[in-house]
């Protein structure tokens, strides 16, 4: 009797295990994260938003069109270093500690990330590109970033560190950054392994600095101008009024590839480069002037920056070729986003920073044609916070109980949760610098958006993005809101305590003013 038993244990336990390794050995999918800097959803064509026709991205639409597409992808901070630090902990910026991108401590390499838990779960890892947190990368098998001293690095002849080592490559970043993820794939990484790989482009960050051969790609082309171009920022003076980051006044000579004086070298160029930043007066020629200069601004900054993305697009779409051409298209999860959102010239602006929509909002396409139905669109409430366990689940591997987002491949295999979140949680701290935005937290629902700016002012702001898609009006001091707002405030503190955001505002000026305190 105990002996049958036992017997029938073991061949349940072997059955059970020998089934599951298997499993695992035939399905483990390799998973590549392709991450553009500053890229807008609406600068990828396959959104269909004002650039639709313009934005030269097929191999990116291509993803959409055979995977999911996310319209509500969101942010948490919406800045470079903070969301990629999000991305890789599953955590926001209070809990990993990366609050900004300057004036702290670098990443604490040393936390739980999704690449270290793929690592230790048989895969091969792999940062290709873009790193920008200061510290060298951990839990990857194979890094090659470009930086001088943990900085993002350059678009031309950028120095590369490879593991530990550094090399000064020539060429364009983009193309360079293809090069070595190509490399990669194809000689270096263990082929016995299911692989990880992030693909990280700097484009198109600032200065928006196009590959040679597209300086002219849009030579003959109006750019189409946003219908908050000439925003007057009418009930957000304090707040959208009072930027460093308008296209009219703060673009300088080096954004818009003016040419310098003969004769500047060294930090005289260096100078006169930033011309423009603080608000300066700077005009190609001195007939340019009012409406035409700002118009003319606008056009330079919108080609150059869709130019870089033509060098994005063509480097992602080599790397969907070679997985076509090696077989590997089927088993490789593919996800397309970008650190955070941008202001295209929307609200007169670019940059990122606010939690207003442009740079909020993410593109984010994933395609995996084993499991999941292509050409799909999502209208959830997803974050960057959420990347980390979605990745590790779509890996069969659980989450750890620190990450604090959400797996959400109950979405991308087409079942609904009723349960999944309907408001989500923004906080942004860097200031004064870059571009004068007042720190601020506050909460989106799938219709309104409160935000509270705090720093050294008490503002609050809240939109009906059904009435005013465009967040124009701040509506806060409306009595009809007010039921409305009463109800957001309370919901806004029932996140900040779930994420353990809840503590007193001089502890969060404090973040602003010293760094990275983890809390
Ligand atoms: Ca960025």
């Amino acid at each position: 009797m105990k002996k049958s038993l036992q017997l029938i244990v073991f061949t349940i336990v072997f059955l059970v295990s020998g089934s599951k390794l298997r499993g695992q050995e035939s399905k483990k999918p390799n998973i590549i994260f392709i991450m553009s800097d500053d890229m807008a959803s609406h600068a990828v064509s396959a959104y269909n938003g004002l650039y639709s026709k313009v934005a030269p991205t097929p191999n990116i639409d291509r993803v959409a069109k055979e995977g999911m597409m996310f319209n509500n992808a969101f942010a948490t901070n919406s800045i470079c270093g903070p969301s990629r630090a999000s991305i890789l902990t599953g955590k926001y910026s209070h809990k990993n500690g990366f609050y900004k991108n300057e004036g702290g401590d670098p990443f604490d390499g040393s936390q739980v990330t999704f690449p270290k838990i793929l690592k230790n779960a048989g895969y091969t890892t792999a940062i290709i590109g873009k790193w920008h947190l200061w510290s060298e990368p951990t839990g990857f098998d194979y890094y090659k970033y470009h930086t001088l001293n943990g900085e993002q690095g350059s678009y031309w002849n950028p120095v590369y560190n490879e593991n530990g080592k550094k090399i000064q490559e020539e060429g364009y970043a983009t193309n360079l950054t293809g090069d070595f993820a190509l490399d990669w794939l194809k000689n270096e990484r263990d082929s016995s392994k299911p692989f990880m790989l992030m693909y990280q482009f700097k484009a198109p960050h600032r200065p928006w600095s196009p590959d040679k051969k597209y300086l002219d790609l849009f030579e003959d082309v109006e750019m189409p101008y946003p219908l908050t171009f000439n925003d007057d920022y009418k009930t957000r003076e304090l707040t959208a009024g009072e930027t460093m980051m308008t296209i009219e006044n703060h673009l300088t000579n080096k954004d818009l590839k003016l040419t310098p004086p003969k004769g500047l070298v060294g930090k005289e160029l260096a100078k006169w480069e930033r011309l423009g930043d603080k608000g300066e007066h700077i005009s190609p020629s001195p007939e340019l002037k009012g409406e035409a200069l700002k118009k003319w601004k606008y056009q330079k900054y919108i080609k150059d920056y869709l130019a870089c993305i033509k060098s994005v697009d063509d480097n992602v779409g080599r790397l969907l070729k070679y997985l076509d051409k090696e077989g590997l298209a089927k088993n490789t999860i593919v996800v397309f986003t970008s650190d955070q959102g941008f202001y295209l010239g929307d609200h007169g602006w670019y940059d990122k920073r606010f939690m207003y929509e442009e740079s909020l909002r993410m593109p984010l396409l994933i395609r995996y044609p084993d499991k999941y139905i292509g050409g799909q669109i999502n209208d959830d409430i997803v974050l960057n916070v959420d990347f980390a366990p979605t990745i590790l689940d779509m890996a069969g591997l659980e989450k750890p109980l620190e990450m604090q987002g959400e797996s959400f491949v109950p979405a991308l295999e087409g079942q609904s949760k009723n349960d999944w979140r309907n408001a989500m949680y923004y906080h942004y701290y860097e200031f004064p610098k870059w571009h004068n935005v007042q720190p601020h937290y506050g909460i989106r629902t799938d219709r309104y958006k409160l935000i509270h700016f705090y720093y050294n002012m008490d503002v609050w702001e809240f939109y009906d993005l059904e009435k005013d898609p465009n967040e124009l009006v701040n509506a806060y001091a409306n009595p009809m809101n007010k039921e409305t707002v009463d109800e957001l405030k309370i919901k806004l503190y029932e996140l900040q305590k779930q994420f353990g955001d809840n503590i007193p505002l001089e502890d969060m000026r404090d973040i602003t003013r010293k760094g990275m305190v983890k809390y």
